[in-house]
């Protein structure tokens, strides 16, 4: 009955992870995830012979969710789902540490207590994957919340660690030396941190889907450790869509993984150095940008993280629909790493019920902005950065871009002339077709619509 459940539930994963490839069957995936996992936590508790323990550590932990899902605002998402990554990874690895030094209570010894081989296999490389994926998203919960900077670190170094901690992985499974298998997971998490350190500006958002991969190669090995068919399978299912994820990312990006992955930091250090200087620009009232798109017949929105932290989204579909009325074209681009996670922008335009017909992809797009009237870019700056275009010692350097500049009009509206996550200055603030509307995104836009 339990590997029934199980099974019904991994094929709701797979169709929940359908459902989410496209925006209009999101909801519909949505609820067959729910659904199943409400039928894999049955299960669960039918299983078990310590429901009471169960209990407690449901009402714990749903407790301390609960208080951080209250607390935590929209534009702090990305940096809590790096944090609950970093959970599966430690959970990974104290399962593993139980399953190495308590081998009889998960039943993977023979009768004089040595631990299978396979068992071996998994603890140590399971325990290696669990400790990376648990500091690395440290880290990356760091950067992302603006608490620490990247930094360059030499890629001998990595690479040395990289093959000690292999090393160990192997020699603890060749001589069952529970020695062997704590360096390995020391190592390992030192690698977790000079490993994700040095990547940084673009490959951010690569990181945080590689580091959701790893969560998900993570629980897979609790479940071997575990005897969990689920909890393999659901692994798996997240581990490989991660892995398929940040390949999609860096396509999308024009990097390699080899390249992301193995980022020296050298560029970042470069980047640092553009910030800070003293030139003249256009700046604007939202009377001068309500006059320009009202006589704009098309106008293309380009959204960033500015329009998430200001929660823009809302006042920008009333000022479309507006400009709609008026015969304008509107239309929004979505560029595959703006904001802070993945799809961040999709989210957020679709919470505020722009019509997906609406919203464009940067290869679907990016040919109109020579047409266009306006671009109206609402709190995005590296994702129209001409320096990833034309700068080889830009950290964004290869990074396709938003071709905003190719528009009559470019309106940006930004609070300040800070650079953006990457810390590299924008060019496009300073041409003579640019207009900056500075304060914050959601005030200018309910400004322009006051005046429209
Ligand atoms: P950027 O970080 O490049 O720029 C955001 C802009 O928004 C800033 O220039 C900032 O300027 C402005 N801003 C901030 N708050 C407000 C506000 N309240 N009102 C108006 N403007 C505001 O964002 P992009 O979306 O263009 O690019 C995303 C960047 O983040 C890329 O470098 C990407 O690699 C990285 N990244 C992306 C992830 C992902 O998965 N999508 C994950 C991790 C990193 P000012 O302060 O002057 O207002």
């Amino acid at each position: 009955m339990v590997n029934l459940l199980y099974l019904i539930a991994a094929i709701c994963f797979i169709l929940a992870l359908k459902g989410l490839s496209s925006a209009s069957s999101s909801r519909g995936g949505n609820l067959f995830g729910i659904f199943g996992m409400v039928l894999a936590c049955c299960a669960a508790f039918v299983s078990t012979s310590n429901i009471g323990l169960v209990l407690l550590a449901i009402a714990v932990g749903g407790s301390i969710g609960l208080f951080i899902a209250k607390k935590v605002s929209m534009t702090q998402l990305p940096e809590m789902v790096a944090g609950f990554h970093s959970l599966v990874g430690l959970a990974a690895l104290l399962i593993d540490f139980a399953a190495c030094f308590s081998p009889r209570l998960f039943d993977i010894c023979d009768n004089s207590g040595h631990i299978f081989v396979s068992s071996l296999f998994e603890i140590g490389l399971g325990g290696a994957i669990g400790a990376v994926t648990f500091t690395g998203s440290v880290i990356a919960f760091m950067k992302l919340r603006g608490i620490y900077k990247s930094r360059a670190i030499p890629l001998a170094f990595n690479f040395v660690l990289l093959a000690l901690i292999l090393l160990s992985v192997l020699v603890f499974v060749l001589t069952e030396n529970s020695s062997y298998f704590i360096i390995a997971s020391v190592l390992s998490l030192i690698f977790g941190i000079t490993f994700i350190v040095p990547i940084g500006g673009a490959d951010m958002p690569v990181v945080v889907s590689m580091l959701n991969s790893y969560s998900g190669w993570a629980a897979s090995g609790i479940g071997f450790t575990l005897h969990n068919d689920l909890l393999i399978i659901t692994g798996a299912l997240v581990g490989a869509s991660g892995a398929i994820l940040s390949y999609i990312m860096c396509k999308g990006m024009n990097r390699s993984l080899f390249e992301v992955l193995f980022s020296t930091g050298v560029n970042i250090a470069i980047a640092g150095k553009n910030k800070g200087q003293n030139r003249s620009y256009k700046r604007g009232a939202p009377e001068d940008a309500a006059f320009l798109l009202k006589n704009a017949s098309s106008v293309i929105i380009v959204p960033g993280y500015g329009m998430a932290t200001s929660q823009a989204q809302h006042s920008l579909k009333e000022m479309a629909d507006i400009l709609k009325k008026e015969g304008v074209s509107v239309k929004y681009a979505i560029h595959p790493v703006a904001g802070r996670m993945p799809g961040h922008m999709n989210v957020l335009l679709a919470e505020a019920n722009v019509p997906y017909e609406d919203v464009f992809e940067l290869d679907e797009i990016n040919n109109d902005f020579a047409s266009c009237d306006v671009a109206l870019v609402v709190g995005a700056n590296d994702v129209t950065n001409p320096a990833a275009k034309n700068d080889p010692t830009s950290s964004i350097y290869g990074m396709p871009i938003l071709e905003v500049s190719k528009a009559k009009t470019v309106l940006f509206l930004k609070r300040s002339m800070s650079a953006g996550y990457a810390g590299v200055d924008n060019e496009l603030f300073y041409a003579p077709n640019t207009m900056l509307l500075l304060g914050d995104a959601k005030k200018t836009t309910e400004a322009i619509i006051k005046v429209l």
